[in-house]
């Protein structure tokens, strides 16, 4: 035998080589990543989690101002985007935000819409269609460019006004973020929060006055405009409370997606400040360990953390006397970086390996029941 296996081995190569159709199968990581999606699991809830902005260097920073653990360590699948969209190099939050809810690449600014600014599919309301129910969370307006594009169809960022517009006829049936002027004080003189309550919506002022176990569908618009900073006085509770309720509200359904955001890691970037990144990073890394920790007891939920780009161009390059970080920036505005992506749960798996924004959306697709 041992003497026949090179003579064995030319034959195999040779058998490999004169079939035509060698060349055209899919590639071993195609192949295995289709039989992943067709035998693996389906989780019950899927709850997406965004932190805006939060690139390597954001999480390393987070982690050792932590002592040294992030909640984000727990996950057993990480894996790596590429996050350019379909007019940059460098994603805008709005064509980040729209590949993963949508999964197409769009242009900079667009919301929910593909570049010939047509509206596209969400995952909320493909899963809203499916009977799920749904829900966003943010530390920014709702009608900010990333929850927006899981509810919203424009071909603007700006357009708050319409994007707010939009909840009005989205299968939603939770909310929290600011941007109450956008329901408000409106050019239209439209008060949409009481077209909300008359389609069955039950608003709270903030998200600690949400009652445990509230039913029904709930809207919380706890800032006029943009929420404030950690840094400026932000509850570090609000994210954390805010993500517990959603999920015991939308809980009472067997099936939901939601979307969580740290929206403020991006604007600590934009803004070039080290103690600020850290303070969100932290601020979103506690609401991950709440929703692990709700998914580990429930052991049918999948959850997803990553970022739709970075921002800043941050390094860490030492620290100072009082044990402060000293970061470095390249930018004030967003980087081209690939950016990772942290999976727990049914599914998980799935979320290993390179690949573009866009196949965050084709994954959890693939994963809805
Ligand atoms: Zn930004």
């Amino acid at each position: 035998m041992k003497k026949n296996f090179p003579f064995l081995l030319l034959f195999i190569l040779g058998v490999v080589a004169c079939n035509p159709k060698a060349g055209s199968e899919p590639s071993a990581a195609g192949a295995q990543s289709s039989a992943l999606s067709e035998t693996a699991p389906k989780p019950d809830r899927i709850i997406l989690m965004i932190g805006d902005g939060m690139g390597l260097t954001q999480i390393t920073a987070g982690m050792l101002m932590n002592d040294n653990y992030l909640n984000l360590e727990e996950f057993p699948y990480i894996g790596l985007i590429k996050t350019r969209s379909s007019d940059n190099l460098v994603t805008d939050s709005a064509a980040g935000a729209t590949a993963f809810s949508a999964g197409v690449k769009t242009y900079n600014g667009a919301i929910g819409v593909d570049p010939d600014k047509n509206p596209v599919p969400t995952i909320l309301e493909i899963a809203a269609e499916r009977g799920y129910s749904t829900g966003l969370v943010a530390t920014s307006s709702i009608t900010h460019a990333t929850p927006a594009s899981f509810f919203a169809h424009q071909p603007s960022r700006s357009m708050n006004e319409a994007i707010a517009k939009d909840m009005l006829q989205a299968p939603v049936d939770l909310f929290i973020g600011g941007g109450k002027d956008f329901f408000t004080k409106r050019e239209d003189q439209a008060n949409l929060v009481d077209s909300l309550k008359n389609s069955g919506f039950t608003f709270y002022e903030s998200p600690f006055d949400i009652p445990s176990n509230a039913q029904g569908k709930i809207a919380s618009l706890y800032a006029d405009k943009q929420p404030i900073s950690i840094l400026d006085g932000r509850s570090d509770e609000l994210l954390v409370q805010a993500s517990q309720k959603a999920i015991e509200n939308l809980g009472s359904k067997d099936q939901f997606f939601l979307m969580i955001e740290g929206s403020q890691i991006d604007w600590e970037g934009h803004g070039n400040n080290s103690e600020g990144i850290v303070a969100e990073m932290i601020d979103f890394d506690n609401t991950i360990g709440a929703v692990l920790e709700f998914a580990k007891e429930d052991g049918n939920t999948l959850v997803i953390v990553t970022a739709d780009h970075e921002t800043g161009g941050y390094s860490i390059v030492g620290e100072d006397e009082e044990g402060r970080l000293e970061g470095r920036f390249t930018t004030g505005g967003h980087t081209g970086d690939l950016i990772p992506v942290f999976a727990y749960g049914p599914g998980s798996e799935m979320f290993s390996g390179i690949y573009e924004n866009t196949a965050i959306f084709d994954k959890m697709k693939s994963l809805l029941k």
